[in-house]
């Protein structure tokens, strides 16, 4: 048998069931009307928040990449308790703005914004994080035909990266932000050409769980932004340094030592080069605050056998729920954090593989894991690390299955 990842210490149980806000799973499920359906657990998202809040310095910035979570009521639950929403498109943007956040505490990054994606964002006031000298030509000339001054940050590609980080996204060549040797140029276009410089945005990966790793980015982020400023003889008013911060997902992975992580920051912020002594910064995370607030809940229809293994059939999948089949972007497939929610109290002795409900042999739950002995048809199955990159990040419309449902606890 294979070992599945940890599940987050948030969760309990009620009547031998797994449950979620303090209520059994299937009650949650009838409450949808169907499954399968992620819950959302708002108090395990604020109490991400809070533990982001007292390990990080104070006046620190604690901006939200929506396209974590897109889901309309999480995101008017985080609206109060975030400084500021990141969007990675126009689409992200207008469902940013229609949750009620203010243009700005909206940033927008993504490498291929169109003419049209630019005039939204220019006319709605939104801040722009520049990703080439090209988008900063074509916003400068949307933003003149509009008669609007454009806010624009920089969006830098460093010239180091996020070791240990699951998605790089800095270091070397890179379609994401300009490199550094030409920002302070690109800065100081924008200003002749009458922009509302915001500052850097500079973003060196993702899913870290290595607070070292951290660490030493955001101190070198600081350092490339002081340099950076100096080179443009203009303090930066934002530095958003980026976020990386990650969750445990499979066996063997351990929560981010994020007190660790607040610390250092507050130290390397506290020796900055005078020339960013006025600058604001900004974190921008969207994984480590809903990943483990998330839930995918899915029935058992069908316990098979075939050539000596059992496999649990559900009417779910990876249409839903991408990530845990292991085919979002991971070398080698390793089982996410699953049990058998309406069996969770009882103990789990022998082996199958829960699969989903697609004609696909990619279409796999958890992979030869340990399940109660009388698991079977009506039983529910629980995908934890489901709040982020789940069905927003999932191929619904392949072979046209039922959508799943989402409700906020
Ligand atoms: C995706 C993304 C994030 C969020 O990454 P997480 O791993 O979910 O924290 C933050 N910033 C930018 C620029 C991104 O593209």
């Amino acid at each position: 048998m294979k070992p599945t990842g940890p599940i987050p210490p948030d969760y309990g149980v009620v009547g031998g069931e797994l449950a979620i806000a303090g209520r059994p799973a299937n009650a949650w499920a009838a409450e949808a009307g169907d499954t399968p359906l992620f819950v959302y657990d708002r108090a395990i998202t604020d109490a991400r928040v809070a533990a982001f809040r007292a390990s990080h310095p104070p006046d620190l910035g604690l901006h939200y990449a929506i396209k974590a979570n897109p889901y309309p009521p999480l995101l008017r639950h985080m609206l109060g308790r975030v400084d500021g929403l990141d969007v990675a498109s126009a689409g992200e943007l207008r469902i940013a703005l229609a949750a009620g956040a203010g243009p700005e505490h909206i940033s927008f990054a993504g490498p291929g914004k169109r003419d049209d994606d630019l005039r939204e964002a220019v006319a709605a006031g939104v801040t722009l994080n520049c990703e080439s000298e090209g988008e900063a030509a074509r916003t400068l000339r949307v933003a003149r035909e509009l008669g609007r001054t454009p806010r624009i940050a920089v969006r830098v590609n460093p010239p180091f990266e996020l070791k240990g980080s699951g998605m790089r996204m800095g270091g070397g060549a890179k379609p994401f932000g300009v490199d550094a040797e030409r920002v302070p140029a690109l800065v100081r276009t924008l200003l002749d050409g009458g922009a509302d410089w915001r500052g850097f945005h500079i973003f060196a990966g993702s899913q870290s769980l290595n607070a070292d790793a951290i660490t030493a980015a955001q101190a070198n982020a600081i350092a490339l932004a002081a340099e950076l400023a100096e080179a443009v003889g203009a303090a930066p008013p934002l530095v958003n340094l980026g976020g990386g911060y990650g969750v445990p997902y499979f066996p063997g992975d351990d929560p981010l030592d994020i007190a660790r992580v607040g610390a250092a920051l507050g130290d390397a912020l506290g020796i900055r080069r005078p020339v960013l002594k006025d600058s604001r910064f900004a974190i921008e995370l969207g994984r480590f605050l809903v990943a483990e607030a998330g839930v995918y809940l899915t029935r058992v229809l069908d316990r098979k056998e075939s050539g000596g293994r059992t496999f649990l059939v559900t009417d779910g999948g990876l249409h839903h729920q991408l990530a845990a089949s292991g085919n979002f972007g991971q070398v080698i497939r390793r089982n996410f954090p699953v049990t058998i929610a309406t069996r969770f109290s009882e103990p789990a002795t022998v082996p199958a593989t829960i699969v989903g409900c697609l004609c696909t042999p990619l279409d796999i739950l958890a992979d030869d894991v340990a399940v109660p002995a009388a698991t079977g048809e009506g039983d529910l199955v629980a995908v934890f690390l489901a709040g982020a990159y789940g069905l927003s990040a999932s191929p619904q419309a392949f072979l046209s299955q039922r959508p799943a449902r989402e409700i906020l606890a």
